[in-house]
């Protein structure tokens, strides 16, 4: 009677270690499964990140370019704008001269009405609404109208306001 506890014994001990030997080569898979999942992300991050390095290599080169050829030139400092000679629109005694061109803006192409804030720009005496002929100035430093430089007029604008 001592021989079938034995013999269950081994039975048991033998399909323990089938089953062990089955996880364990299920276990192995999916290491080898995980691992080649891991790499492969690692594989494509380096991607990216060679990408990366590659854009920012040639992205710094371009706006190094623009930067020594600026397309347009810095417009007038604020203070040298706000010292511009300013006056009020008045259809009856229109400031220079009397044309049909000066009856509207050349930048924001609205008709003047009577009152409306201009400024005159002092080496051509083109006049503009204040508000556009200083967005313009913040740019540009030459007349919209007749490309004359304020750059060297600055100084007389003081003079030719009063
Ligand atoms: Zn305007
Ligand atoms: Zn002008």
């Amino acid at each position: 009677m001592s021989t079938q506890p034995q013999n269950f014994q081994w039975q048991t001990t033998g399909l323990i270690d089938k089953n062990f030997t089955i996880k364990s080569s299920l276990t192995l898979y999916i290491i080898v499964v995980i691992a080649a999942g891991f790499f492969l992300a690692i594989f494509f991050f380096f991607l990216e990140w060679i990408c990366q390095r590659f854009l920012r290599r040639h992205l710094p080169s371009t706006t190094l370019s623009t930067t020594t050829f600026p397309p347009q030139p810095p417009g007038l400092h604020p203070t040298i704008i706000q010292a511009l000679p300013t006056t009020f629109y008045d259809s009856s005694t229109v400031p220079g001269s009397s044309s049909s061109a000066d009856a509207e803006c050349s930048i924001c192409l609205a008709v003047y009405e009577d009152g409306d804030k201009l400024k005159i720009l002092p080496k051509c005496h083109h006049f503009f609404h204040e508000e556009c002929v200083d967005r313009w100035l913040h740019s540009w430093t030459a007349c919209p109208l007749c490309r004359a430089s304020l750059l060297d007029s600055s100084s007389a604008a003081a003079t030719t306001s009063d």
